[in-house]
């Protein structure tokens, strides 16, 4: 016995009368640790050291209507390494299991903390069954009239079906579905067989390869299918897309997307995908951009389906997102980590490997400028918060994952292992991936695991540099120090400082630039201490500017000396080179943030710098600048000095733009900030199709957006445009979505209320999407002052938001409650909130404090 389970049997039989102690029935019965509310770590590796070799068999019966139970029956069997109690996850009511079987002897039915407990004396060493008949929970199928889809990650199965729902306990599944017969269904594994009778169909699929739970996916529904081929291998696109164009136009740039993200991964694993099949589920209000279970991906129907107006970064954005999705069968599916404390390195390894994919199908595009803009800024949004969080958590509870995630796994950690490859050498980097995917194939690995068969091959000290930048949370503060004799440097260094009083130092290389009249002189040095001086700079002319990451490499708050800051905002737009530009756009934007350069003349250098500025990506980075700007960062007499001139940039940009990407990003940012008379009347004239412009077709989305900008505005007559649009829409998804928002927009501030108070309610939370737009509208700018008084009611809600939503929903949430408002009491509130709830659950203060850490900044900068 090891000290481990000694220390639990000690605390098991402090527990009296719990009938889980040790039984004595025959052989010898091992003790388990008596579960807790959620899957707890000792759970998990208890069971993990025990349950191996799970097979599920599970059939639901899905009713035609949403109202009625979903009944089902388990089959689980597993290999018990020692006769133990089992313990299976089912976080509903013991009323809903009407029978469960122990190697064919009844059980009788205990519930604990959401957890089926089948005692030790009814299971053996070796092989077991275990039968269970059971009332599906809902809250993870996401029901609707037409459609239901499951959606279990992170640890969701368990309340719609009893399972072991923890990554390590891989099980293969095999699925059947009885559906009403107007419905289709798809699954991981490819269907096998399927009986119609008069109102239901019973389909059946194969058995999958072992999967951890939070991959089992299905959905079944009213979809239409679309099936294509790419190099013999076949492709099902479920969706329920009305516009037939729509599809059309779309069709073979999704599948064309997937295969070459197949043969690109295929090529550098150097191993075939690992699954039987690959379909796409296309989802109309899908509360992710995509979830990678195996052999069945399932995305939001509109970062697929693209309308004509998509600007260039929704067109990365797909590619991308195929790329990311795919990825993921192998980073993820095939190899997955132990623990959802790694989430991240599936994450990772998918984002990372997403833009090696998209690269070379996008020739004209700089690539090193987009993982710039598409990483850095969204890290810093969060890494510079105080509620930043390091890129790998600690995780006690399965029942916290979902607070896991965010852009720092999602933007921060591809930077991260960029500078691993950096390190390592990308050839190097590639075989160890190989070697990982061969030896933990079909089974789980740590980041550790990793670590350990990558440190082989390098002679830099991995583990010592995972502590820094993977193990905690912030970034450094780099300074630069320019000394001078004469008119000339004499000495050029940079210090890095830990802005949490931590004193760590972040080794990274960084490319330092020093900027003349004829182009900038560039030294690339290893920041490997406190301070390091610029070698081979003595001597030369004093510089315009000195920018220490020029190339896009460097992570860090980089703090510009007045001279570099006086020039950049006087002649940004004549910097020749785009990675450099697009570099010091968002280094200013965090010294604006700091407090050096006021928001309004960053807003001047923005207007000034739009006509000129030829690059889409950071013309599509600077217009989000200025939206963000002019409604948080300008006070309200700014504002309308500026309005005028702001509308005239943004429609000669959509006159002049070359591309109708690039238009349509205009567009886009006119429609958002315009508040002018003339402005309204035109963009009315456009939605009533009374003024077309050149180049530009609107889709149903597009008059949708035009109409609720319309509404926010109060412009006259705005209660019939809502109607009048309403009545347009002829998708039913859409329809519904504009149905359930149209109050959140409604000029009559009882009717936003009372949209407000419906969310208290988890039912009307269903669509996680539409209430985030919803609380978007009823908190938009023109709208803050009466706003202010959802945000402690709100903040009240997170906690059951968290507990009854997916991963994402707490964040999202915050966020549309949080990111219009800029007032000393709006920001006050939010304090006020964190200091009275000193127990409060670390993780949710962290998201709090990272989606108020603009609202902060924005309040000290504009409110006084
Ligand atoms: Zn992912």
């Amino acid at each position: 016995m090891s000290r481990k389970w000694l220390v639990v049997a000690v605390a098991a039989l402090c527990v009296p009368a719990a009938w889980w102690l040790v039984q004595r029935m025959g052989s010898r019965i091992l003790t388990v640790t008596p579960p807790t509310e959620g899957i707890s770590r000792t759970l998990a590796t208890e069971r993990a050291s025990n349950i191996s070799a799970v097979r599920y068999t599970l059939a639901l019966n899905i009713p035609p209507r949403k109202e009625e139970h979903i009944r089902g029956t388990l089959g689980v069997r597993l290999r018990l390494a020692e006769r133990a109690p089992v313990i299976l996850d089912f976080a509903q009511p013991a009323e809903r299991v009407s029978s469960i079987q122990a190697n064919g002897r009844p059980v009788p039915v205990r519930s604990e903390h959401g957890h089926l407990v089948i005692p030790g004396d009814l299971v053996t060493s070796g092989e077991n069954v275990i039968d269970i008949a059971f009332i599906a929970g809902d809250a993870p199928l996401n029901r609707d009239d037409e459609y239901l889809y499951s959606l279990f990650v992170p640890a969701r199965a368990s309340q719609a079906f009893p399972c072991f729902d923890q990554p390590d306990i891989k099980g293969s599944l095999s699925l059947t579905l009885q559906v009403p017969s107007t419905w289709t269904a798809v699954s991981n594994a490819p269907e096998i067989g399927r009986d119609s009778a008069a109102e239901r169909t019973t389909i059946r699929f194969g058995q999958t390869q072992a999967l951890p739970t939070y991959l089992f996916g299905f959905a079944a529904g009213r979809f239409s299918v679309e099936r294509g081929e790419r190099n013999g291998r076949a492709f099902h696109i479920y969706h329920r897309e009305s516009d037939p164009a729509r599809v059309a136009a779309n069709r073979e740039a999704i599948l064309d997307l997937h295969q070459q993200a197949l043969e690109w991964l295929e090529s550098y694993t150097d191993r075939k995908y690992p699954f039987d099949k690959l379909d796409f589920v296309l989802l109309p209000a899908f509360q992710f951009g995509g979830m990678e279970h195996a052999g069945a991906i399932y995305y939001n129907a509109p970062a697929l389906f693209l309308d004509e107006t998509a600007t260039q970064s929704q067109r990365l954005g797909r590619a991308s997102l195929i790329a990311h999705e795919t990825a993921h069968m192998w980073f993820g599916d095939l190899v997955t980590m132990k623990w959802f404390d790694d989430v991240w390195l599936k994450e990772v390894f998918a984002n990372f490997m997403a833009a090696k994919i998209v690269d070379p199908t996008f020739p004209n595009i700089n690539h090193d400028l987009r993982f710039f803009l598409q990483h850095y800024p969204a890290a810093y949004e969060v890494d510079r918060t105080a509620g930043a969080n390091p890129i790998r958590q600690n995780l006690d509870n399965l029942r916290e994952a979902g607070g896991l995630y965010g852009p720092i796994i999602y933007q921060k950690a591809p930077i991260v292992m960029r500078q691993l490859e950096q390190m390592l050498g990308p050839d190097e980097l590639r075989d160890g991936l190989r070697e990982y995917l061969t030896r933990f194939a079909f089974a789980n690995a740590t980041w550790t695991d990793l670590i350990e068969m990558l440190d082989r091959r390098t002679s830099e000290d991995l583990a010592a540099w995972s502590r820094v930048w993977v193990d905690e949370p912030g970034r450094p503060t780099i300074d630069t120090v320019l000394e001078s004799r004469n008119g000339k440097i004499s000495r050029l260094a940079l210090s890095q400082s830990d802005p949490r009083g931590r004193s760590l130092v972040w080794n990274q290389t960084l490319q330092v630039a020093l900027g003349y009249d004829h182009g900038a002189r560039i030294t690339t040095l290893k920041m490997n201490g406190a301070s390091v001086d610029v070698p081979r700079v003595g001597d030369l002319p004093l510089p315009h500017y000195v920018l220490p990451n020029s190339e896009g490499i460097g992570y860090g708050l980089f703090k510009l000396d007045d001279t570099s800051r006086q020039f950049f905002l006087a002649h940004l737009p004549a910097i020749g080179d785009s990675l450099t530009r697009g570099t010091v756009w968002v280094t200013l934007w965090d010294d604006m943030l700091e407090g050096g350069t006021t928001p309004r003349r960053l807003f001047d250098l923005m207007l000034a710098a739009l006509p000129e500025e030829h690059e889409e990506l950071t013309a599509e980075r600077i217009l989000g600048y200025v939206r963000t700007s002019f409604w948080r960062f300008l006070t309200d007499a700014e504002r309308t000095s500026v309005a005028v001139r702001l509308e005239q940039v943004l429609r000669a940009g959509m006159k002049q733009a070359a591309t109708t990407s690039l238009k349509s990003a205009y567009f886009g940012a006119f429609r958002q900030i315009v508040t002018t008379p003339e402005g309204l009347a035109y963009l009315e004239r456009v939605w009533r199709r009374r003024e077309p412009i050149p180049e530009l077709t609107f889709a149903e989305n597009d008059y949708i957006d035009m109409a609720q900008e319309l509404a926010l505005r109060d412009v006259k007559g705005s209660a019939g445009i809502l109607d009048e649009q309403h009545r347009n829409i002829t998708n039913p998804d859409r329809k519904a979505r504009f149905a359930f928002v149209m109050p959140a927009l409604s000029s009559d501030v009882a009717a936003r209320d009372a949209f407000f108070a419906s969310l208290a309610k988890v039912d009307n939370r269903a669509r996680e999407r539409w209430v985030v737009d919803g609380l978007a509208f009823i908190s938009h700018p023109l709208r803050r002052h009466h706003a202010e008084r959802y945000i402690q009611p709100g903040l009240e809600l997170l906690s059951d938001i968290q507990r009854t939503g997916d991963i994402f929903f707490p964040l999202n949430w915050t966020g549309g409650l949080l990111a219009a408002h800029n007032s000393p009491a709006a920001a006050q509130t939010v304090k006020g909130f964190l200091d009275t709830q000193k127990n409060y659950p670390p993780r949710l203060r962290q998201v709090i404090e990272q989606q108020a850490d603009q609202l902060f900044r924005a309040a000290r900068l504009v409110g006084s």
